[in-house]
């Protein structure tokens, strides 16, 4: 049994420590660590600086440069003396290697720097790419740090989770990514707000996806089209740009931020939920619409996804 209310001080003080003991109880599936999760991340969702970092998802596919993209933006924000917070979802075909992804550059941050927390997490062959557990230690990276960043490999529907956690979507792509501007132009995959072109220390090249990308996003059916940022992750152009851009939604879209939160707070209580009761257990509590309207109600009263799914599940709270 956890001091949960002491565990909690801790990780919103940023103790290392701490915050890796809160992400080993939010993964602990045995039904009282569960219970006790549930109760923390109430505690943490409550705590002031939990709204206030961004939640930054930088996604692609395999070998366009997204963690060495992560290291350059940690090392950036580090710098301006903001404190990050990463988890980087592996989907399993990374870990087990293979010749194809040999050079896979890691995120490697400073062991000794205490503003800066790195966490992985396998997704053992699940559907959807995020594994269950994103959510929640999202949830609690954001009660320690300024910045979260999600990197998740993936391209095309299998990785649309990552809207669910990140405020902003940064999709990275490299010169050649032909299937992704086909993927954007057949409307396959979600626009995501802001586009990187990787590796621009390959010339013009890179400046030929930039254009053929812009020229992609012109023809889908996206309202907003997304900025398109050349960088080069390596050699560090483009990087302070890029994190102008993110800064500057963080700064304009309040309300679209906490729209899309609260959106992907509803769809975590729901696939909790799903898990639990499944879509009967919905249907007899009022059905996927009523109980948006319940879950949402309930975040307001400062409860965590998981304590309001705990909650439905015990029918202790109804649907009105
Ligand atoms: P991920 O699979 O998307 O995480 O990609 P990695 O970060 O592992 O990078 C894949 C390969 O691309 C590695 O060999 C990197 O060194 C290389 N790479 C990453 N960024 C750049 C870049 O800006 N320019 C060039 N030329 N290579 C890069």
């Amino acid at each position: 049994m956890h001091d949960l209310a002491a565990l909690a001080e801790k990780v919103i003080a940023a103790d290392r420590a701490s915050v890796a003991r809160a992400i080993s109880l939010v993964e602990d599936t045995r039904p009282a660590a569960s219970r006790e999760a549930a109760t923390l991340l109430s505690l943490l969702g409550r705590s002031p600086r939990h709204g206030q970092g961004h939640r930054t998802g930088v996604t692609g596919p395999p070998g366009v440069g997204k963690s060495t993209l992560v290291n350059a933006l940690i090392k950036h924000m580090r710098r301006a003396g903001r404190t990050v917070g990463v988890v980087a979802v592996d989907p399993s075909s990374k870990r087990s290697g293979g010749a194809l992804l040999g050079d896979r550059a890691r995120i490697t941050v400073d062991p000794t720097d205490e503003g800066v927390f790195v966490r992985s997490l396998a997704t053992g062959g699940e559907h959807g790419g995020l594994a269950l557990a994103a959510p929640a230690i999202v949830w609690v990276l954001a009660a320690a740090y300024d910045d979260v960043i999600i990197e998740t490999t993936g391209v095309g529907q299998t990785e649309t989770d990552v809207e669910h956690v990140a405020d902003t979507v940064v999709l990275v792509i490299q010169p050649g990514s032909g299937d992704t501007l086909q993927f954007l132009k057949a409307g396959i995959m979600e626009i995501p707000d802001l586009i990187v072109v990787n590796k621009s220390d390959l010339g013009a090249l890179a400046e030929r996806a930039a254009s053929d990308v812009k020229a992609a996003l012109h023809l889908a059916d996206g309202s907003a089209a997304p900025s398109v940022v050349l960088v080069s992750a390596t050699g560090g152009q483009g990087i302070e740009t890029l994190v102008g851009l993110i800064d500057a939604r963080r700064a304009t879209e309040r309300t679209a931020t906490a729209a899309r939160r609260q959106r992907g707070w509803v769809h975590w209580t729901l696939s909790l939920l799903v898990r639990t009761i499944g879509e009967r257990g919905i249907e007899e509590r009022g059905g996927r619409v009523a109980l948006a309207e319940t879950i949402s109600r309930e975040l307001g009263l400062g409860r965590s996804p998981p304590e309001i799914a705990g909650a439905l599940d015990r029918r202790e709270v109804f649907t009105r």
